[in-house]
């Protein structure tokens, strides 16, 4: 029976060919992400073969923000986004009018009105929410200052959006009226426009805070208690996405703020921590279906029709807005890693700004040309944007040894009020070690941070491989060689000199990741010797088969220390009995022998040795 089911088609179309593109280009080492866009350019409609439906991708993608900006929402808590505002507020609003100017100047250059000038812009000012939690995420930063930093700029820019949203229709009204286009101009609706937009602004925040920070931990705490993972998951997302969409719909805030605010209500509860990884695997898949979505919107061929003017809109998006930031953080007393690291992030545009180039073209505010521009600059620009950090420590040193813009960071840079941050990008400080005949341990946590203690008191000569940026922190803060990185990454495998390395022991929970770390380092080093963990048969088997020497499983080290504990017990109340025997009193009938423990135990030892026989 023949089907017509566009909504799969799309999601399989596009999740597997961004998978199969995303590896390809992995495998090349240039960023997943263009694999992504890549596979959207091949289903849209601007190349032959199979056409994803152009309306439900853009839907699914908005899925992907509310999942992020959750995601986002749960690591912040409300003291976070005040700590930031002093930067955040003024940074965001001076890059806003920079950018706005710039695009102005050149909506002029190309002919354009004063109208289509100031949207085109402010299309350009606001960088794309994904793209930037993304780089945040890869990098590792979205706990720190310079992460905090970027995502209130990124939530005042998100609220700016949100004005613009809902004044443009009748600021249309006011510019069109400027440009000598019919039209009366009508101050009085437009500060009545303003004036309830930002009521609900306030209307939907206060009640978050009133009404949401007691219902949402309340229902997750109840539900928590049924003791089912699945309600559990079900109460994450319903939250999330109902959170995002009565926003959206009741008090006209964007889905990203709403979505933003039910995790920050959230982060404030002890479950937040595992409602954040439940969102985990969907987030993910939602976020690759925003990339491909802005792909499908992309027509190569407008890369040739308009060279000149794509090229000075891409200048704008990626030099002028990231030297404004750069400056703005400067003037703040910020590093200059920090402001490089500001800049980057916010060096490229995406989902507001084609909703604010539809809504110009809607109004007759924008001609199409403008919105071809925003939508090609924001391709090229989401493609740079890897190259923009690439670009940040090749300039940071540079920049350092410039007496002036040191001048400028330096003094405020340790004022109490920003006291210096400690570096960000971890990796970019991974530097390969002297060490040779040493113990590589890989995972500083519950198993680690033990085999770590030990081999401290020992005295032997270790190097940590740690993929969480507190641990490496707080290591680096004790003095322990520590490279930050995902060790199944070859490059991290050599920094940390596993080739010439006595042993290494791999302390982490995923076997797959631990079989390619195996893999890795046997064949760097066949005859180190390798220690791994693993939880069940089947991953004990995988590792020894990888080339694993010894492969310890959780699970069973933990039963045989539960049974050595009992078979203590057991010998205790003996020798207790024993002993009052001899006393000649017969108190032995007052230590109960749990019979039926010790008799189940037993043949549960008994059937697992036969297992292991
Ligand atoms: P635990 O399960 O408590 O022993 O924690 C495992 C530790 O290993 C955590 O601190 C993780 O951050 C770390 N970890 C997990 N996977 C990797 C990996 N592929 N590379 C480096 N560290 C990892």
């Amino acid at each position: 029976m023949p089907h017509d089911t566009p909504l799969i088609a799309t999601i399989v179309g596009g999740i597997g060919l961004a998978f199969i593109l995303g590896t390809i280009a992995s495998r090349l080492r240039i960023p997943p992400l263009v694999g992504y866009l890549i596979a959207g350019v091949l289903v849209g409609p601007h190349t032959p073969g199979f056409v994803a439906d152009q309306s439900l991708a853009p839907e699914l993608a908005e899925m992907g923000v509310i999942l992020l900006m959750f995601g986002v929402g749960l690591h912040f808590s409300l003291k976070d986004l005040l700590s930031v505002r002093a930067i955040a507020v003024p940074g965001a609003v001076v890059q806003i009018a920079i950018a706005t100017v710039m695009g102005s100047a050149l909506a002029s250059i190309l002919g354009w009105t004063m109208a289509a000038g100031f949207v085109f812009g402010l299309a350009l000012s606001t960088a794309s929410t994904v793209v930037l939690l993304r780089a945040l995420q890869e990098r590792r930063m979205i706990d720190t200052e310079k992460g905090r930093i970027a995502v209130g700029w990124l939530i005042v820019e998100d609220l700016a959006m949100v004005l613009a949203l809902v004044l443009l229709p009748a600021l249309a009204t006011m510019l069109n009226a400027a440009d000598g286009a019919p039209g009366v101009s009508s101050d009085a609706s437009l500060w009545g426009v303003l004036s309830i937009t930002l009521l609900k602004v306030v209307a939907f925040v206060a009640f978050m805070l009133i009404v949401g920070r007691r219902v949402i931990p309340w229902v997750l705490h109840y539900v928590a208690h049924t003791g089912s993972r699945e309600l559990f998951r079900l109460a994450v997302f319903a939250i999330a996405l109902g959170v995002a969409f009565g926003a959206a719909k009741l008090f006209g805030v964007s889905l990203a703020l709403g979505a933003f605010f039910a995790g920050m209500i959230l982060s404030e509860s002890e479950l937040s921590h595992r409602a954040a990884e439940e969102t985990l695997p969907l987030r993910d898949a939602f976020a690759v279906l925003f990339f491909v979505s802005v792909g499908m919107m992309f027509d190569p061929m407008s890369l040739f029709n308009e060279p000149w003017p794509l090229l000075a809109t891409l200048l704008i998006i990626v030099i002028g807005k990231s030297v404004g930031a750069f400056f703005i953080v400067l003037t703040f007393g910020y590093p200059i890693s920090t402001a490089l690291a500001i800049s980057a992030s916010l060096a490229q545009i995406g989902e507001f700004s084609f909703i604010l180039a539809e809504l110009g073209v809607g109004l007759d505010l924008l001609p199409e040309q403008g919105r071809d521009l925003i939508l090609a600059g924001a391709i090229m620009s989401i493609l740079l944007n890897p190259v923009a950090f690439a670009l940040i420590g090749w300039l940071r040193p540079r920049l350092e040894k410039n007496v002036f813009l040191s001048s400028m960071a330096g003094d405020k840079s340790i004022s109490p009020a920003h006291p210096a941050a400690p570096e960000l990008n971890l990796q970019d400080e991974n530097h390969i070690t002297e060490k040779t005949g040493h113990t590589l341990l890989i995972g500083y946590g519950r198993v680690g941070s033990l085999v770590g203690d030990s081999l401290r008191s020992g005295d032997f000569p270790y190097v940590v491989i740690e993929d969480g940026e507190k641990t490496v922190f707080a290591l680096r803060d004790l003095g322990i060689e520590t490279i930050a990185g995902n060790a199944a990454k070859p490059d991290i495998l050599r920094a940390a000199n596993v080739a010439e390395a006595r042993r290494v022991i791999v302390a982490i929970p995923n076997a797959f990741e631990a079989g390619q770390i195996v893999q890795q380092a046997k064949a760097a080093n066949p005859s180190v010797d390798v220690v791994a963990r693993a939880h069940s048969d089947a991953e004990v088997q995988y590792l020894t088969d990888l080339g694993a020497d010894s492969v310890i499983m959780g699970e069973r080290e933990i039963a045989r220390a539960i049974i050595e504990r009992l078979t203590t017990s057991e010998a205790e109340i003996s020798a207790i009995n024993e002993a009052a025997e001899t006393d000649g009193a017969s108190t032995a009938a007052e230590v109960e022998r749990p019979d039926d423990v010790y008799e189940q135990l037993d043949d549960k030892q008994v059937g697992r040795e036969a297992g292991a026989a």
